[in-house]
C-alpha cells in the first residue's frame, strides 16, 4: 500500500483514525473536497474487517423496519458506477466492480413463502422510492443461473445489487487518497488525544497532530475512540467465515448473498454469523460444513471444486445491526461513522458523507443512524 508520510506536518484540516474502507473512503471524498487530510491506522495487530470480507455491494436484503437505511444502501449501490470510475481514472486500479443485480436462494417452500413477505415489506416500506424486486420460480430461474440444483425452490431478485474485489478496492482508495495529496500514517495507533470543540489533538507513532476536524473511522477501535470526543460507538465484533475455492470457468453470472464468483473465477462462500469475541484463529469446522453444504444444494457442480482457503474476520456491529454516524454536541467537529458494510457502502462514504463532513454538518436524513437511537430514558 503506497505510504505518503505526513512528514514534519502537524497540522491539518482534518483527521481520520482507521484506514479501513470506512476511513479510506472518507479520507479519499474529504482530499477531493479540497481538505488537507491526514489518516491515521494502526498495526498489523488490528482487527481489520476490510481484509477479510467477501466484497458484496448489497442492498436487497438491508433496511427491513428501517427504510431510512434502505435509502442510504441504494444511495450507495447508485454512487457505486462514478466511484469506480474515478478511482480507476485517479489510480489506474480496477474495483472489479459489478452491478448486474443479485439474487438470494429458497431451499424448500418454507423459505420461498418467507422471503416472498420479506420483500414485499421492504417494497412496502420503501413507499415512493420504490422497490424493485421478483421472486423467481425455479424454473425460470434455471435459465437465469444454470446448474442450480433440484432442492432450489426459487429465488428473490433485485436489480441493484453487485459484487467487487474489497482489497482492490481498498488499495484503489488509499492511492487515490494520496494521489490527491493525503497523508497516510501507518502504524499510528490513536493512543492519546484531547478535545475541544473544532479543535482536536491526537498522539500517535510518537507525534502530535492537530486539525479543527477528526472523524473516528477506527471499526472496532471506534467503542474505546468515541467517548473521548463525546460520542458513542457501541460496536462489537460478530464473526463470519468465508471459504475460497479453486478457480473455475465464469459459471455465476450475478453474486448471491452466501455464494459470489471473483473476476479471477475462485467462488466465495460466505455469511456465516458468530459471537465469536475477537477470536479469528479458531476456525469452526461445523459452520464452514453447513456454508459449503448449502452453497452445494443450491449449485451441486460446486462439491466437484476444492477450497483452498478459508478465514474468519469481525463485522463491525452495532446492537441494531444499522450504521451509525453522528457529529458530537459536546466538541463539534468531531464526528464517527461506523458500520458491518463497507463495500457496500463506500459509494455514499466517499460522494455523500465525506463531503457533509468538510461541510461541518450531517445532512437531517442522517439523524436516524445517530447512536442516540440507543439512550433508554432513566425512568419510564
Ligand atoms: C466475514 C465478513 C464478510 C463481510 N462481507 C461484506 C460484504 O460482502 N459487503 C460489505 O459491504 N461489507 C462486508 N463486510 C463488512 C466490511 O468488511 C466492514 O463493514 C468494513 O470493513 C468496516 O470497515 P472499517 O474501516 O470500519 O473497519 P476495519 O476494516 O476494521 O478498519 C478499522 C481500521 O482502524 C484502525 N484502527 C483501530 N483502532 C485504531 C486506533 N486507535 N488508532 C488508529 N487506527 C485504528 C485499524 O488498524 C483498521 O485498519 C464483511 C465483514 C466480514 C467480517
Amino acid at each position: 500500500m503506497q505510504t505518503s508520510s505526513p512528514s514534519a506536518r502537524t497540522a491539518f484540516d482534518a483527521i481520520v483514525i482507521g484506514g479501513g474502507l470506512v476511513g479510506a473512503a472518507i479520507g479519499y471524498g474529504l482530499q477531493r473536497q479540497g481538505l488537507d487530510t491526514l489518516l491515521l491506522d494502526e498495526g498489523d495487530i488490528a482487527h481489520r474487517a476490510s481484509r477479510g470480507n467477501f466484497g458484496l455491494i448489497w442492498v436487497q436484503s438491508k433496511g427491513l423496519g428501517a427504510p431510512h437505511y434502505q435509502r442510504w444502501t441504494r444511495g450507495s449501490a447508485s454512487e457505486w458506477p462514478a466511484l469506480a470510475e474515478d478511482l480507476q481514472a485517479r489510480t489506474g486500479i480496477d474495483t472489479r466492480r459489478q452491478q448486474p443485480g443479485g439474487v438470494t436462494f429458497c431451499l424448500g417452500e418454507e423459505e420461498f413463502e418467507r422471503r416472498s413477505e420479506y420483500m414485499a415489506q421492504m417494497q412496502a416500506e420503501a413507499g415512493n422510492f420504490g422497490f424493485e424486486y421478483r421472486m423467481i420460480r425455479a424454473a425460470e430461474a434455471r435459465d437465469m443461473l444454470p446448474g442450480i440444483g433440484p432442492e432450489v425452490t426459487g429465488i428473490s431478485w433485485t436489480p441493484y445489487d453487485g459484487h467487487a474485489s474489497p482489497l482492490h478496492l481498498l488499495r484503489a482508495l488509499h492511492e487515490g487518497f494520496t494521489g490527491l495529496g493525503g497523508s497516510y500514517l501507518p502504524n499510528a495507533g490513536v493512543a492519546d488525544s484531547t478535545a475541544a470543540p473544532n479543535d482536536f489533538s491526537v498522539h500517535a507513532a510518537g507525534r502530535r497532530f492537530t486539525a479543527p476536524r477528526v472523524v473516528l473511522a477506527a471499526g472496532l477501535g471506534n467503542a474505546a475512540l468515541a467517548p473521548r470526543f463525546g460520542l458513542s460507538s457501541p460496536v462489537v465484533p460478530e464473526r463470519g467465515q468465508i471459504l475460497v475455492t479453486e478457480r473455475a470457468q465464469t459459471l455465476l453470472p450475478m453474486p448471491t448473498v452466501s455464494l459470489r464468483q471473483t473476476a479471477e473465477g475462485s467462488l466465495m462462500i460466505g455469511d456465516s454469523k458468530e459471537n465469536a469475541g475477537l477470536d479469528t484463529v479458531t476456525q469452526s469446522p461445523e459452520i464452514m460444513r453447513s456454508m459449503a453444504r448449502r452453497a452445494v444444494r443450491c449449485f451441486p457442480w460446486i462439491a466437484d471444486l476444492n477450497v483452498v482457503r478459508a478465514w474468519s474476520a469481525l463485522r463491525v456491529m452495532a446492537p441494531d445491526g444499522l450504521p451509525i454516524y453522528d457529529q458530537s454536541e459536546q466538541f463539534p467537529g468531531a464526528f464517527t461513522a461506523n458500520c458491518h458494510s463497507g463495500v457496500t457502502l463506500a459509494g455514499t462514504h466517499a460522494n455523500r458523507l465525506a463531503p457533509m463532513i468538510a461541510a461541518g454538518a450531517l445532512d437531517p436524513e442522517l439523524s436516524l443512524f445517530s447512536a442516540r437511537r440507543f439512550d433508554v430514558p432513566a425512568t419510564a
